[in-house]
């Protein structure tokens, strides 16, 4: 309705504002004014604790002064050196991420995951056509893994239901069953017998295995539902791909960043990606930022290349001075703050406490996780494992959102393996807000599902 001073912030939102995946809804849009520490706060004054840092970025928490003046004070002194040139955030970002990775790589900076994507694919195909090894084109990934929006990375993603409408996608991207201790557990000793890895290799072999560049996952599937491999599987997949002689591309753009634990998530696992990419709590989203990491050999593939084919690749905005500054001032207060080890030890209380506090409750199929990234995954039969309808999941999300608790709902929607609750909060939250988050998910569970 027209009002005399012409439409409200939610007419204009639902007129102007194209929402990611679903229409303005008056009674489910949220429009955020305010966030500070772990809390939002809309336009009405009502406050939610959001248990999933926005789209799991918000590593370091809402409202830091300190990374909000590294922002202005690199702006006013410079706000854009192309990476054809250079800059000194550039510079020490790059130096300060191969740190992290322990080990020897080099930095291709873009500002989103899927661009992080995308870079690692082109490096990828580039470094075997220099190798004199051109038809090592094709990529496989796992089914139910999300690796981006564009048209590889949406090819490497493992869900059809976010590809069918788009399709063709770029060709040469294969899938693989993807490793799932709580629907199909599997143990072995030697990695490579894993079922899982099995898969991986048979794939090489049918495909012919000078026919693979690269794998790509996730260390554990986090949008496809929080989906934990067995211990060993990172290595044996590591191990397949050295015999077949094709990359390991991890990409660490949610588990990265404190998000499991570790700096990066496929520490917990002691394996050594040949590239790496990341985003989202590269920055904790105070400004977009991507990376692409790749070891020095594969780098220097590229040298004997002339200036202009060295790598046929430009991002205009990324590694742009101030979004480097932001993550400098990021990863500083994710190393002064300790907040990896924070990480490590809040996660393992909170899924102990869930764990314990949720063990008679029905549905409850499995509570897991690595650091502050928990699945609760709901199912209508314990022993078949039936997903509990999504309708289900949607009321437990509501009542939390109206009771201030913001939980995420992660899966994959085909065959309605939409079924698992997540909770990514920022590192830092308090001993007091892990209790919220546990106090209302528990009511939300009773009053939907019943149970004591
Ligand atoms: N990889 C993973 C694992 C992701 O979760 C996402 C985004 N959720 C992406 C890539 C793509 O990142 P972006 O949305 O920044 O393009």
């Amino acid at each position: 309705m027209k009002t005399k001073i012409g439409l409200s912030l939610e007419q204009k939102d639902e007129k102007y504002l194209w929402h990611s995946m679903k229409p303005y809804n008056p009674d489910s849009t949220m429009i955020i004014e305010k966030a500070d520490g772990s809390w939002l706060t809309d336009i009405n004054g009502k406050r939610y604790l959001d248990a999933m840092s926005g789209l799991w970025c918000v590593n370091v928490g809402y409202g830091r002064e300190e990374i909000a003046k590294a922002a202005y004070n690199q702006l006013i002194n410079n706000n854009y050196t192309p990476l054809s040139m250079s800059h000194p955030s550039a510079i020490l970002l790059s130096e300060k991420i191969s740190n992290l990775l322990g080990d020897d790589y080099v930095v291709f900076f873009s500002n989103s995951g899927s661009e992080a994507n995308e870079t690692a694919f082109k490096i990828a195909r580039q470094y075997f056509q220099q190798k004199g090894e051109s038809n090592r084109y094709k990529f496989i990934s796992r089914y139910r893994a999300y690796h981006g929006n564009s048209m590889g990375a949406l090819a490497a993603t493992g869900q059809a239901d976010r590809k069918y409408r788009y399709e063709p996608l770029a060709p040469g991207f294969l899938h693989v069953k993807a490793p799932d201790q709580y629907r199909y557990p599997e143990d072995s000793q030697n990695p490579i017998d894993l079922p899982s890895v099995k898969a991986i290799d048979e794939v090489m072999t049918w495909e012919h295995p000078e026919t693979i560049a690269a794998v790509i996952l996730e260390p554990i599937i986090t949008g496809g539902g929080v989906i934990m491999p067995p211990d060993n599987y990172l290595q044996g997949v590591e191990q397949i791909c050295k015999h077949h002689g094709a990359l390991l591309i991890v990409d660490e753009v949610i588990c990265g960043f404190g998000r499991t634990g570790k700096a990066f998530g496929h520490q917990n696992y002691g394996i050594k990606p040949d590239i790496v990419t990341m985003a989202k709590g590269l920055t904790s989203a105070y400004m977009p930022l991507s990376a692409t990491a790749v070891r020095r050999e594969i780098y220097e593939a590229f040298m004997n290349q002339g200036n202009y084919d060295f790598f046929r690749h430009v991002n205009t905005f990324g590694g742009s001075p101030a979004a480097c500054a932001v993550s400098l001032k990021n990863l500083e207060i994710m190393e002064n703050e300790d907040l990896y080890t924070r990480s490590e030890e809040m996660g393992a209380i909170l899924l102990k406490e869930l764990q314990h506090k949720l063990k008679n409750y029905p549905n409850i199929g499995d509570i897991r996780g690595k650091g502050l990234l928990i699945g609760i995954e709901l199912v209508s039969n314990l022993e078949t494992k039936q997903p509990i309808d999504v309708s289900i999941i949607n009321d437990i999300i509501a009542h939390c959102k109206n009771n201030g608790l913001i939980i995420g709902k992660n899966g994959v929607t085909v065959a309605g393996y939409n079924n698992v609750i997540t909770l990514s909060p920022p590192l830092n939250i308090t001993i007091e807000e892990k209790d919220f988050i546990i106090t209302n998910l528990i009511q939300a569970i009773k009053s939907i599902l019943g149970g004591q």
